[in-house]
């Protein structure tokens, strides 16, 4: 006997305010089988990581929620094989809120080197004290509550509140905007408010009420390893039965007189098939900039060389973050008009005068400056370029932090800096390479130096 659908199962909820095909939502019948395929496929498919053991298994809520909140910030902009080293030790060396507010930010910054975007370590130890001093150690659970610490966005709140806490809430990131993007055909650009807006709105609607943390990882790991941004495996796709993008043919792109907001027709194009979504309005283009910095040393009293470093300010790109010198504005670049030659020495020439005039307002003596190269390194909106001199200090200056290169580093320090550093490593090995062979040529050369080369090591010998 073949079941009448009910008119109410395949209808797709209004989308008010705006001209809407009505094709960007699920019905509930569409709902159910979301929910259903992609659960089948998450449980045998689902990658095993540490905060997924955690968020199953831990019992007491607090270290559960907190456990799913430090991987949530660490897997903001980072990629889950770096995390799960630093997660690791992080959860071993702070296993909950109480232990982590009790930490110090420099002990914060240093068990984060390397992972990038430091202000994240930062709210995140903010966020522990907040737990601690205000809500007398419990996390928060829901969404609308854990909003309110600090770094906490409208993602994390969801994930931490549906992974840990099983609230009823969908997730939007990444990897589940393309996804629902092409799932329901969305070709508006989803940087647009109102398309991000709307796919909250179809995130929320399509959770599944009995295993939300469940369905948010899924679509999240659908994503990121079966409908990823440029080799989507529809063959193998768990949900492509009912994919819009897989759909595209020639007659769903060339209707004119379609003026629905979301899907954006004008833009597509049949040989992209799935890859159409999703669409990004225009980007902002990264900016250029040049940081001088000078690795100024003096030997401390066992012989070894310290370095002048300096710690970042509190807000800001690399927060809080230790450095070598750097010194207030750009290095300037020579006019086009020069030879190449003549360009370098004229860069050279500025930077030093620019140095010159920092190191005199901190009325610092100095001599030997000199410049040792340039660095390369790109944040998310800057191309940054690092350029490096050395100097030595004629005496030691109270008003300057000094410390060898190996403390500098251990201090917590940027992936940038460290960088700088190598380049320093490289630079003094090469001179003082360079200084042995010379010590060797002239030694060759000079009869006279031969000889007194070998007083002193007859002199060792005895
Ligand atoms: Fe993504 Fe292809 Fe699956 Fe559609 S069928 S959701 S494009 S992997």
């Amino acid at each position: 006997m073949v079941l009448k659908k009910s008119k109410k199962e395949n209808e797709k909820p209004k989308v008010e305010n705006e001209p809407d095909c009505g094709r960007h939502v699920f019905s509930a019948k569409e709902t159910r089988e979301l929910q259903s395929q992609l659960l089948v496929w998450y449980d045998k498919n689902a990658r095993t990581l540490p905060w997924r053991d955690i968020a199953r298994t831990e019992v007491d809520p607090n270290t559960r929620g907190y456990s799913v909140l430090v991987s949530e910030i660490m897997l903001q902009q980072t990629q889950v094989a770096t995390v799960i080293d630093y997660f690791n030790k992080w959860i071993k060396k702070w296993p909950g809120t109480k232990e982590l507010s009790k930490a110090t930010l420099e002990q914060i910054n240093q068990a984060w080197s390397g992972l990038g975007y430091y202000s994240r370590g930062r709210r995140l130890w903010e966020g522990a004290r907040y737990v601690e001093e205000t809500l007398d150690g419990s996390m928060p659970q829901t969404r609308v509550e854990l909003l309110k610490l600090p770094g906490v966005g409208k993602y994390t709140a969801s994930a931490v509140a549906s992974i840990a806490f099983g609230a009823q809430v969908g997730v939007v990131d990444g990897n589940v905007l393309r996804v629902l993007s092409r799932l329901r055909g969305i070709g508006a650009p989803i940087d647009n408010q109102k398309v991000v807006d709307h796919m909250w709105k179809l995130a929320d609607d399509i959770v599944d009420k009995e295993r939300p943390g469940d369905f948010n990882q899924a679509m999240m790991e659908l994503g990121a390893t079966v409908c990823t941004p440029k080799a989507p495996s529809c063959v193998t796709c768990p949900v492509k039965s009912m994919c819009a993008a897989r759909a595209l043919n020639a007659a769903s792109i060339v209707d004119i007189e379609d003026t629905c907001v979301k899907c954006g027709k004008s833009e597509l194009k049949m040989e992209e098939g799935v890859l159409n979504y999703p669409r990004k309005g225009k980007k902002t283009a990264s900016r250029d900039e040049r940081t001088l910095v000078l690795a100024l040393s003096h030997p401390n009293s066992s012989g070894d060389l310290v370095y002048a470093v300096q710690q970042r300010p509190a807000s800001g790109l690399l927060a809080n973050l230790w450095e070598l010198l750097t010194v207030p504005g750009e290095g300037k670049q020579a006019a086009d008009d020069q030879d190449e030659a003549g360009k370098q020495q004229k860069e050279v020439k500025d930077e030093k005068e620019v140095i010159s005039t920092h190191l005199e307002t901190l009325k610092v003596a100095y001599s030997q400056l000199a410049k040792k190269g340039e660095v390369n390194h790109v944040f998310s909106h800057i191309n940054m370029t690092y350029v490096l001199y050395t100097a030595t200090m004629d005496k030691k200056y109270e008003g300057l932090e000094l410390m060898t290169l190996d403390n500098f580093l251990v201090k917590g320090t940027s992936t940038a800096m460290k960088k700088v550093v190598k380049l320093l490593q490289s630079s003094s090995s090469d001179s003082c390479s360079m200084k042995r062979k010379s010590l060797t040529a002239a030694t060759a050369a000079d009869p006279k130096q031969r000889s007194i080369n070998s007083f002193f090591k007859s002199v060792k010998k005895e």
